[in-house]
């Protein structure tokens, strides 16, 4: 059904009803003044054309309005957050209560494992996926330790079968049978950064729970790519960033998601701060802490108001397109490059991401034999932003709200012209 022509990718990209997308973003230039191939929005999305208006309206209103900002200004900054749980909800799949817009991702993750992540001398062992991103390791580590657990003995980790790339569920199911009633939680980032695999949450969740465990999720680099579904495949909670698929800018906010059962719960070990205290006395200054319900009851500080007038500007976007148009664009999409890369013939390429397109987002993980980073030196200086990663994996993430299929099309002329 595809085929591999510049015309076809163009007439793809005619009949793409997300198409007007493209031009809502900012594309970085090579130094001839060409738009590049931005394939990188895994690692940072574009910048919206609308975000410098969002940002300036809210410096406007400080310059006009100082501190009456936070009830005056045309969003005004106490409530601001709320602006954006709805967009945020849909984008994965959850009830506006169960999401809060807050802190930066890795500083989440601890503030849910305070919350969800409650050892006891016998179950304190938590399960990560191998080759887990760096942060989501240091972060579980720490909580180890901060416990008092040695990380050797209490870290375990989803391996692969040996020689393979891809987790799977029956290796998961087995570790938690070997280690039955000692592990206290499953934390796992969905989709894996490295290979692009996205585990099944539901399953992961229920698998889980049947053993005694919490379950989360790190959606780094699933939020604004899969379809999470989070209120309904039930994880007890989920963290993410928006500065990846969510295009909200270097270091933005990240979100958490608490499901629902725990929204009540005012028992929950948290750290506390003002903005998770309930709104309508948060002024009145000298009252014991009164847990807001839901997700907003895991704030702490009030947050900053540029970086979620940026994120606004993002997820408006989103709020636009759809979510389940975009998935439906990136299967196409990603499936379009996959084909391309099949037609390269050349033995030296190998996708270690899954061919199966239920079990991974838009990234496709490249691995060239014999490859050393100069190849992805040569790509960049033909024009392409892709990403690598040791030691020979090139990551292509074509974003389905601003890339189009001429983009992938032209990414593997490209290739083919490196190798
Ligand atoms: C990008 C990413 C991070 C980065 O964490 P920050 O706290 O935002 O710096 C952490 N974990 C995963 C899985 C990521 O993909």
């Amino acid at each position: 059904m595809y085929q591999n022509s510049l015309e076809y990718a163009q007439k793809c990209d005619a009949q793409d009803p997300l198409k007007k997308f493209r031009d809502a973003f900012h594309f970085p230039k090579d130094s001839f003044g060409n738009p590049q191939i931005y394939l990188c929005g895994n690692s940072l999305g574009l910048q919206p054309k609308k975000t410098a208006t969002y940002l300036q309206e809210e410096l406007k209103d400080w310059a006009e309005l100082g501190v009456e900002g936070h009830t005056e200004a045309k969003h005004p900054w106490m409530p601001y957050h709320e602006f954006l749980t709805q967009s945020m909800a849909n984008i994965v799949g959850a009830k506006p209560e169960e999401v809060v817009i807050m802190n930066g991702l890795t500083a989440n993750l601890h503030f849910m494992m305070v919350s969800f992540y409650q050892p006891t001398p016998k179950r304190y062992k938590i399960i990560i996926e191998k080759d887990a991103f760096p942060s989501d390791k240091y972060a579980v580590e720490s909580q180890l330790k901060f416990h008092g657990f040695d990380p050797k003995e209490g870290l375990l980790l989803w391996e692969p079968p040996q020689g393979e790339e891809l987790c799977r569920l029956e290796d998961l199911e087995q570790l938690l049978e070997k280690h039955q009633d000692e592990v206290a939680l499953l934390m796992i980032g969905n989709t894996n950064y490295y290979t692009g695999q996205w585990y099944p949450i539901k399953e992961i969740t229920q698998l889980g729970h049947q053993h005694g465990c919490k379950v989360g999720f790190d959606l780094a680099h699933g939020v604004g790519n899969i379809l999470p579904k989070l209120h309904e495949n039930g994880p007890d909670f989920a963290v993410w960033c928006t500065y990846k698929y969510l295009n909200s800018g270097p270091g933005s906010l990240g979100g958490v998601f608490v499901h629902e059962r725990h929204a009540q719960n005012k028992d929950l070990n948290r750290f506390a701060g003002w903005w998770g205290h309930n709104k309508s006395t948060r002024f009145n200054m000298r009252q014991e802490f009164d847990v807001i319900p839901g997700a907003e009851g895991w704030q702490l500080s009030n947050p900053p108001i540029l970086s979620m007038a940026a994120i606004r500007a993002s997820l408006d976007l989103f709020e636009e397109a759809g979510m389940e148009n975009l998935r439906k664009k990136s299967l196409q999409l990603t499936g379009y490059l996959e084909f391309l890369l099949n037609e390269l013939q050349d033995d030296r390429i190998e996708v270690i991401t899954p061919k199966n397109p239920e079990a991974r987002g838009c990234q496709l993980s490249i691995q060239v034999k014999n490859a050393d980073k100069n190849l992805h030196q040569k790509l960049t200086e033909a024009g392409v932003i892709s990403d690598w990663r040791e030691p020979d994996v090139i990551r292509v993430a074509p974003a389905p709200l601003y890339n189009s299929f001429e983009d992938v099309f032209e990414f593997v002329e490209r290739l083919k012209k490196t190798l």
